[in-house]
């Protein structure tokens, strides 16, 4: 697996400290300067399954507020696409819960690409009338198209590469890499049952 990296982007230690900052502005901005004592109500956390497990279970040991996890499922990258293929809702244990009216609600996806997730997430959940509905993403592309896609919370901003590691995968690999890094480009071409 070692042998299959082209270059480490963000090592965990980076990744670490991003993500404990942006916890801590995730609660800043939700309690007010005031302390937890003021937000009385829950958090919703919405995860996009499956790359974001790594980035929301570091997340969410950093967030010191009354929150309850409602997991939910969309492909757009299958077997060995390194491009979106279209983002769709996988109608199964993980659909978009109904029951979020009045809830105040954070979704959390990986990597903002083409924003056809999140859009399509984003849509379906205002249907369920929150009371409020912020975004967070570990990573954003820079293409346009990621660019104009508004966001609450990037952790990075990285180059318009195909990442794998720390949640993200190719082909259901790699999921476990402590970095987020770029492969060796004539992995990319084929599927990697390694
Ligand atoms: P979007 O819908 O914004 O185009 O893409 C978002 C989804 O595509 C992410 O949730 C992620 O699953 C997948 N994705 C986009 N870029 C990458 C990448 O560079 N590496 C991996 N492993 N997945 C990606
Ligand atoms: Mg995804």
């Amino acid at each position: 697996m070692q042998a299959d990296i082209e270059r480490i982007l963000l090592d965990r230690d980076t990744l670490a400290r991003r993500v404990h900052d942006m916890a801590r502005q995730i609660t800043a901005d939700l309690v007010g300067p005031a302390g937890h004592e003021n937000f009385r109500e829950e958090l919703t956390l919405i995860p996009i399954l499956t790359g974001s497990i790594i980035f929301v279970a570091d997340l969410i040991r950093h967030l010191p507020l009354r929150m309850r996890i409602r997991l939910i499922s969309v492909t757009s990258y299958p077997g060995s696409a390194t491009t979106s293929q279209g983002a769709a809702l996988e109608q199964s244990l993980c659909s978009i819960p109904s029951d979020l009216t009045g809830a105040h609600v954070l979704v959390l996806d990986d990597i903002l690409d083409s924003g056809q997730t999140l859009r399509l997430v984003c849509d379906q959940l205002r249907n369920r009338h929150p009371a409020s509905l912020r975004t967070c993403v570990l990573l954003r592309k820079d293409r346009p198209q990621a660019r104009a896609f508004p966001v609450d919370y990037v952790g990075f901003d990285i180059p318009d590469d195909f990442v794998v590691g720390y949640g993200l995968d190719f082909d259901g690999y790699y999921r476990n890499l402590p970095d987020i890094v770029t492969l060796r480009p004539h992995l990319l071409g084929q599927a990697h049952k390694g």
